[in-house]
């Protein structure tokens, strides 16, 4: 087999298919699938993925690959496989499918460099100094000293050429080893002859008292015997010992202890649950289960106690968290029950460590993975279980291209390893409860808290009734006391501000005037820090106006309740608080949301203040109150699945009271308590709140009666843009069944983003043979029409963010 099909690194329509190469005499039998390779391809060399080999080529001339990437594969067959199916399923190009499948340390970089190709005095004489050194010159250095246009004649008259560096990111770390070059029994012998070098005779002594064979960094030789690196050296050139880099992982939890865990007795609650999972690992056969159960009632034991079969059978698991939920706390859990066996991926570990974990897996050196999103492409090739805890979570849903969820590639992953997989909630999405209603997903159902604890009270307070009484603080009466009386008893409060939707914007309170992006439609956000107003979607930032643009009225100040707002207006009424905030400017640091929670858990501070962030995880035995201050600002969101959201948070933050011996209480403040999602949760009832929310989704005809796809189009030009967007609604429309709602050409709920106007048709439909391939083609026609042109198409299947 001495040709390769390629998937080329060019994300275009057309390009986005396999192209023949033949492979080098030298690499015959060498290069495999999932090998990444460079190859030509018209005048550069560029990157790609390896997806098949052959004996025969549909076209006869062909260009050969000029060097594999890799020396193993870096993708095996499932997830080539898998990078199909995305392609389908997404509609994005088999490049970035197969790219989003490694670590970013992997997304090679290319450098290109001007390679001498004749004798240096072919060169004008201005141009040889560049290349005498080693007839090398980078491409950015040329471009700094103006040579372009210089170089490029003499890249036409064949001088010089133009060569792509593919420049790997993310070096292995290594450490120098040393190890005796003869075998042990000769020591002595040795020894002597090293005559008075008495230094040297001491290394060799003590590598006399290892054992055979050991392996020692100069660290640990020079700290032991106090020898310097020196007179290592010396035994290296001497012949005696033998230097060697050898390749150590970064661990991010190295230096961490983990108590090793036992498995609990499980209570017979959850000993229903996983009695069937427990018989699919056994059987290895396929099935998705929803563990629908109640924060704290034993869902994560369930986890590790069916993980720990699927080990005892020699396979392997994937478990997947959300990312602001991968706490240490969380990893603790996993490590302290399998130690070493477990990977940790998550965005908060450096391009490097991550790397170091895909290594670990890819050399099946660890057998599970604990992760974000991205971690259910981890390499395993034995799979037995794969789990997502917080199932419900948007965060699964990757928002660029590939526009994958988390969820359905494991579904895939699970068909693929006949394995279990386990979709765990407190609050599960409607679309997996409505399956596990119709029997496509198995319903596991505990609803007990450990601890036998009961769920706390909740107390909603209508806030527009605390105005009519006169205050206007952002405190309610009700709530301001409570946590007066925590701090008398030494309790600790968390203090939940539900921020999207809701960052503070400059308001002139005369005319009410609000701040706007120039470049986009949306108001600019205040930052107290900087004392300026930034643009969340395009970065713009401008200072605070000290009057009204519009009426020059001097009473134009910063509105909503910010994290920082709420602190200051606490400190004020409370000056002895001891105060936590938590937010993406406290927490953007490496480690700091770490330590900020265990300062609490350390009982540093009487309240924890924070965004969504916080409503996850937290698990203190002394919080005792949980405070909501603004429950309804995500209910106005342009999205259906705002009472949902809603709903879910104000679940997850209650159940952060009291789930240990202290009882805890909840009080929820919110303008709109008379709203289904504020109310139901503060019963905890899901089920009614299914039921309510099944019915609105019938009536609108969304998700998880139909399905929908959004098709998003932007232009600079918004006439342009509404012209094209009506004619590929109409497009769109003549090819779906009759059946299908096509919505639309409307302007997106942010109408413009970075100067780039936005138009939306959103289709909806049951069952849609035509639908991929009508999208696809849609693609291919208006990318030849309009890519020069600066339109830009996005297809969402399945979307979260409808914004
Ligand atoms: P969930 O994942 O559903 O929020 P957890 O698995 O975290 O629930 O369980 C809540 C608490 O109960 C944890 O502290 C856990 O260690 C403890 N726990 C879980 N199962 C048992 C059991 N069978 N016996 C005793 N304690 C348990
Ligand atoms: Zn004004
Ligand atoms: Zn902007």
């Amino acid at each position: 087999m001495n040709i390769a099909s390629v998937i080329v690194d060019v994300p275009a329509m057309k390009i986005d298919r396999p192209f023949d190469y033949l492979i080098p005499e030298q690499w015959i039998g060498r290069i495999k699938p999932g090998m990444r390779v460079v190859v030509p391809f018209g005048p550069r060399k560029i990157q790609g993925f390896v997806v098949e080999l052959k004996e025969e080529a549909e076209v006869s001339k062909l260009k050969a690959i000029h060097e594999p990437m890799d020396l193993i594969p870096v993708l095996n067959r499932e997830l080539l496989e898998l990078g199909h199916w995305m392609t389908d399923k997404t509609l994005c190009f088999k490049i970035s499918a197969f790219q989003s499948m490694l670590p970013a340390a992997m997304k090679a970089k290319y450098e290109k460099i001007f390679v001498l190709r004749n004798d240096l005095t072919f060169l004008p004489l201005d141009l040889q100094p560049y290349f005498e050194r080693n007839g090398r010159l980078y491409w950015k250095t040329a471009e700094a000293e103006n040579l372009l246009t210089l170089l490029q004649k003499q890249v036409d008259n064949r001088n010089l050429e133009v060569v792509y560096n593919v420049k790997a990111k993310g070096k292995k770390k290594t450490v120098r080893k040393y190890y005796l070059a003869f075998d042990k029994a000769k020591i002595e012998e040795i020894k002597e002859s090293l005559g008075n070098a008495v230094k040297q005779r001491e290394v060799l002594e003590y590598f006399a008292s290892l054992e055979a064979g050991a392996r020692l960094a100069s660290k640990d030789i020079v700290e032991s015997i106090g020898v310097s690196s020196s007179t290592l050296k010396t035994l290296v050139e001497k012949g005696l010992i033998i230097e060697k880099q050898e390749e150590i992982y970064r661990d991010p939890y190295e230096n961490r202890n983990f108590a090793q865990t036992k498995p609990f007795q499980l209570t017979s609650l959850q000993e229903q649950a996983i009695k069937p999972i427990l018989h699919n690992v056994e059987e290895n056969s396929f099935k998705t289960f929803l563990l629908y159960g109640v924060t704290g009632s034993g869902k994560t034991e369930i986890y590790l106690q069916s993980i720990q079969r699927v080990l005892e059978k020699g396979k392997e698991a994937i478990v997947l968290v959300p990312e602001i939920s991968l706490t240490p706390q969380m990893v603790n859990r996993f490590k302290g029950r399998f130690g070493n066996e477990v990977a940790v991926m998550h965005s908060g570990l450096s391009i490097g460590e991550k790397y170091d974990e895909w290594r670990k897996i890819q050399r099946k050196e660890v057998k599970v993975v604990v992760g974000a999103r991205s971690a259910i492409f981890a390499p395993f090739e034995n799979i037995g279980i794969i789990i997502i805890d917080e199932e419900h979570e948007t965060s699964y849903k990757q928002e660029e291209n590939p526009r994958y969820h988390a969820r359905d590639v494991a579904i895939y992953r699970g068909q693929y390893h006949q394995c279990p997989v386990i979709l765990g909630s407190a609050t599960p999405s409607l679309e997996s409860f409505a399956r596990s209603q119709k029997g496509v997903y198995q319903l596991l159902t505990i609803n007990k808290r450990m601890n036998a604890g009961e769920m706390p009270p909740v107390t909603i307070v209508d806030m527009r009734e605390e105005l009519r009484k006169g205050n206007r603080s952002m405190f309610s009466v009700d709530l301001f006391e409570k946590i007066q009386d925590r701090m008398e008893k030494k309790e600790q409060t968390v203090l939940f501000l539900n921020r999207r939707g809701h960052s503070s914007f400059v308001m002139c309170r005369d005319c009410g005037f609000v701040l706007q992006c120039p470049h986009c439609d949306i108001s600019l956000t205040y930052h107290r820090f900087s004392n300026g107003m930034k643009c969340h979607y395009c970065g713009y930032e401008d200072v605070v106006p000290k009057t009204c643009p519009e009426c020059e009225s001097e009473h134009i100040r910063y509105f909503g309740t910010g994290t920082q707002k709420v602190e200051e207006e606490l400190t004020k009424l409370l000056p002895e608080a001891r105060i936590i905030r938590m937010d993406v400017d406290t927490t953007s640091r490496k480690g700091s949301h770490e330590k900020l929670l265990k300062a609490f858990g350390d009982g540093k501070a009487d309240i924890l203040l924070g965004t969504q962030m916080i409503a996850k995880g937290l698990d203190f035995p002394n919080i005792t109150l949980v405070g909501v201050l603004s429950a309804d600002t995500m209910l106005h969101l342009p999205d259906f699945r705002a009472a949902e959201k809603t709903f879910q948070l104000l679940t997850q933050v209650s159940g952060r009271a009291g789930r240990h011996k202290l009882p805890g209480e909840v009080v929820i403040q919110t303008y709109t308590p008379e709203h289904y999602s504020v109310e139901l949760a503060a019963d905890q009832d899901y089920d009614r709140f299914y039921e309510r929310e099944m019915m609105m989704r019938k009536m609108g005809s969304y998700p998880p009666f139909y399905y929908i796809t959004l098709i998003t189009v932007s232009h600079e030009d918004l006439l342009k843009l509404v012209n094209i967007a009506e004619k590929m609604t109409d497009f769109i429309k003549a090819r779906l069944s009759p059946q299908t709602i096509t919505l639309g050409p409307v302007a997106s709920p942010i109408p413009r983003i970075k100067n780039r106007y936005r138009y939306q048709c959103l289709v909806k439909y049951k069952r849609e043979p035509n639908l991929e391939a009508t999208l696809k083609t849609l693609l291919e026609q208006y990318e030849k029409q309009y890519t020069s042109e600066g339109l830009s198409i996005s297809i969402d299947v399945n979307p979260y963010m409808m914004m």
